[in-house]
């Protein structure tokens, strides 16, 4: 997807900041982070929402949460306790249209979200 910002990111025309990359997934930085860890977790492969999933990515859905938990290790969250999330569509306020999983941690987060 030429004009899609992650796959930019995953095609190193755009340089992420970095934390975590296998062969399926990239994870990085998030730009403007809600928590003193956030982290974007991306499939290497374009998905515009969590509506596009199939059968066909239930491996793929799993590397991103295993991903999650390496990043949650390597950030040092593990223990303390961090949040995984996909927003999908408006209301949940998605603005990137390509699947990411956030990872957010280090403070104390309210339930329900806002
Ligand atoms: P969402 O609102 O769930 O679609 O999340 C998109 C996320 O991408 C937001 O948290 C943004 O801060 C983040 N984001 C947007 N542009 C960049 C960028 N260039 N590098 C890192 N994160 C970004
Ligand atoms: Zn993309």
């Amino acid at each position: 997807m030429q004009d899609c910002l992650f796959c930019k990111m995953v095609s190193g025309h755009i340089k992420p900041d970095i934390v975590y990359e296998n062969s399926q997934v990239l994870a990085f930085h998030d730009i403007n982070p809600q928590a003193p860890v956030h982290v974007l977790i991306v499939p290497k492969q374009h998905i515009t929402t969590l509506n596009d999933l199939d059968g066909s990515h239930t491996a793929l859905v799993g590397e991103m949460l295993l991903a999650a938990q390496e990043v949650a290790q390597q950030t040092g969250i593990a223990d303390s306790g961090y949040r995984a999330v996909v927003n999908c569509n408006a209301d949940a306020g998605q603005s990137v249209w390509h699947i990411h999983l956030h990872v957010l941690g280090g403070r104390r987060m309210g339930w329900p979200p806002g």
